[in-house]
Formats: structure tokens, sequence, C-alpha cells
């Protein structure tokens, strides 16, 4: 069996190897991979530095518990040395971020092809701790010395890609391009996830890309659903689930469209039918609808209708299934109302709802 690259790295042949790895992951620590990075640089060696962050990994900690969020770091920096062993090495960077440093590869193309190679393999790491569930990464990869002189400067780089990949709705790659991201700012906040203004402005973006309304509608589904971690969002039009995105995390994988009689008694004057948790169905009594969601392993859900001049063409519906169900947020609603509403106006005036029902 062929070596792992780090065992015919120089660098690596005087190193002590049981300080160099990071405590939980056993890939090599933080300080390692920048000493790594360092000798590379001293020596002028060209190498790409990939930066893979988990997408969303604060609720993998919420919904499972710190115990699963450390056997996820565990088992998929694991995994992510699997698919890069033979070509580069990995260190943890802090958190829920590894480096992957990919020496002797500057060349765009070349990056690419092993970025997509990554990428891929990433969205299909089986962690049991996950039931079934998937994590996803986002990276953001740039070049030396091509976008750099020195390692803080390439790093600066790599960030800056992996924010703009964060802020494109996740689980994707971006190749640091100077004329595309020299003026991404990187807020002290930290904040990767974006403010709610500019979810509208993508939101706006996405619904305008192309001519096709039905793609168009499809991508912006999937991006509340990753930006706002909806375990499920759905479009449901005559009682059918006619569009749909269910995120990675989500706990059920399959969703059957609900007999809309059941949610009138818990909609209010505004079109809006709001459940944090299962339970409180218990207190108004509505068993049908409470049973129909126990029976689909949804713990919490919001429906809105779809209308427009008082035009009805079916709901929006958003639903959660981690155990104690989702408190939604009024950042979560305003979403999720402004984009039903936009999307009324669209069917009323584009007449493009058979567009949806068709199979
Ligand atoms: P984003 O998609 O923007 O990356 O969102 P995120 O939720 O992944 O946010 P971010 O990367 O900023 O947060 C990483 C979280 O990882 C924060 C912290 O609670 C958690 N974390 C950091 N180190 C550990 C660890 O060793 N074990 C566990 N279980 N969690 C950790
Ligand atoms: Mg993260």
């Amino acid at each position: 069996m062929s070596r792992a690259y780090f065992e015919n790295e120089e660098f690596f042949k005087d190193k002590d190897l049981t300080y160099s790895r990071d405590d939980l992951t056993k890939v090599f620590n933080r300080a390692t991979i920048f000493e790594y990075m360092d000798y590379l640089h001293e020596k002028k060696m060209a190498f790409s530095m990939i930066i893979c962050d988990i997408d969303n990994f604060k609720s993998v900690n919420d919904s499972y518990g710190h115990v699963v969020g450390d056997a996820v770091l565990k088992k998929s920096s694991a995994e992510l040395q699997k698919v890069t062993e033979k070509i580069g090495v990995v260190g943890r960077f802090g958190g829920d971020e590894f480096i992957v440093v990919v020496p002797g590869v500057n060349d765009y193309d070349e990056t690419w092809t092993i970025a997509r190679t990554i990428a891929n393999a990433t969205g299909k790491f089986v962690i049991d701790e996950l039931n079934g569930a998937f994590i996803t990464f986002t990276l953001g990869i740039s070049r030396y010395p091509f976008d750099g002189d020195d390692i803080k400067t390439i790093l600066e780089k790599a960030d800056k890609a992996l924010y703009r990949g964060k802020q494109k709705g996740r689980n994707c790659f971006i190749i640091y391009l100077q004329e595309k991201h020299a003026n991404i700012n990187i807020s002290d906040s930290g904040a990767k996830s974006m403010n709610p203004v500019d979810i509208q402005l993508n939101i706006s973006r996405i619904l305008t890309h192309s001519n096709n309304v039905k793609d168009n509608v499809h991508a912006v589904l999937t991006f509340l659903c990753n930006n706002l971690m909806i375990d499920h969002i759905c479009l449901q039009m005559d009682g059918k689930i006619v569009d749909e995105a269910i995120y990675s995390l989500s706990y059920v994988k399959e969703f059957k469209p609900i007999d809309v009689g059941l949610i009138e008694r818990n909609t209010n004057s505004n079109g809006l039918c709001i459940i944090n948790n299962v339970d409180v169905l218990n207190q108004v009594k509505n068993h049908r609808f409470r049973d129909f969601l126990l029976k689909n392993k949804i713990t919490g859900c919001v429906y809105i209708k779809i209308e427009c001049f008082g035009v009805e063409f079916g709901h929006l519906r958003a639903d959660a299934t981690s155990p104690n169900g989702r408190i939604w947020q009024q950042t979560d609603l305003q979403q999720l109302v402004v984009f039903t509403q936009i999307f009324g106006l669209l069917l009323y005036y584009n007449k493009c709802k058979d567009q949806f029902l068709e199979d």
C-alpha cells in the first residue's frame, strides 16, 4: 500500500508526531499545520490551502448534543484525511474548521479538480451517530504563491473565499479570485451566517436568476432551508407537495402532504399557522392535526397561505423534526412570509401554477 503523503515529506521526518496531533480528532494540530506551511513557504514550494468548515455545526451540537458533536468532528476529520492523504496534509484549524494543504498544486484547474473531489466526498460522510442525517462542508481555497507572498495573506484569502461560500448558501467550494473576492469584508462579529437583509437580497437575486420560475423557486427553497436550518420546507398545492428542500441534518427524509383542513383551527386571521411544539395541539384538542404530525415525526411546523388578491394557491410549509420542536423566531417567520407573498404575486401575474402541478 502506498504511504500517506506526509510520510514522504522531509518536514515530518524529524518531528515528534506525538505532540503534533490534535487531541480530539488526531489530525495534525494547528501549530503543526502552520509550521508545515512555513516550511513550504521557506522552500518556495507552491501549494493550495483548502479551509473546510462544517456547515451549521452549531445545530449539530444543539440537536444532538456535544458528545455527538465531538464524534462528528472525529469521524468527519478522519474521512477528510482518507480523501486527501495521498495528495496532502490535514490539520485542525480550530472548532469545526480544518485545513488541507496540497503541495505542488497552484494551477487553477488542478485546484478546482481537487476541491471538487473533496467537496463531493464531504457530503457523503456516513456518521452513525447522526442516524442517517448528513453534514456538509463549505470549502474556501487560496493558492501560494499565486494569491500572496506570505502565509497570513494566503490564509486571509482562503477565509474570504470561505465566507463567500457561506454567503452563497453553504455546501459548496470557492477558489479565491482577486477580481471577484478582493472586496469581501469579513466583519469582526464573525457572523458567517447572513443577516436578514442579505438573506432577503439573495432571495430576490435567486428568484430572478433565470426565466424558469420553477427552477428559481426551488433554488430559493434550498437556500432558505440551508440558511435558516429548516429541516423541511415545501410548497403544497391541491393536496400535493409540488416542490421541497430537505436539510441534510433532518431526522426525517420523506414528507407527506397534509390535509389543510387539519390546520384551519390553528390558523390565524393572517393565514399563519405556527406550531413550536406538537404538544400545544393537546391543549387546543386538535388531535387529528397532532396525530398527523406525530405519525410523520414532525415536532413543529409553520404553514403560510400563498394567496394574492383573494386568490388562494396553496401553502408554504416548514417542518422541524428535532426532538424538542422549534421555537420559530421572528426573523425566520419574516423571511418565510415575505417569500410567500412574493411567490403569491408571481403566481398571480405569471399564471405559472400549472408548472408546479406538472408531474
Ligand atoms: P457555519 O455554517 O456558518 O460555519 O455555522 P456553524 O454553526 O458551523 O458556525 P461556526 O463554524 O461558527 O461554529 C462552530 C461551532 O463549533 C461553535 C462551537 O460551539 C462548536 N465547537 C467548536 N469546537 C468544538 C468541539 O471541540 N466539540 C464540539 N462538539 N463543538 C465544538
Ligand atoms: Mg461551521
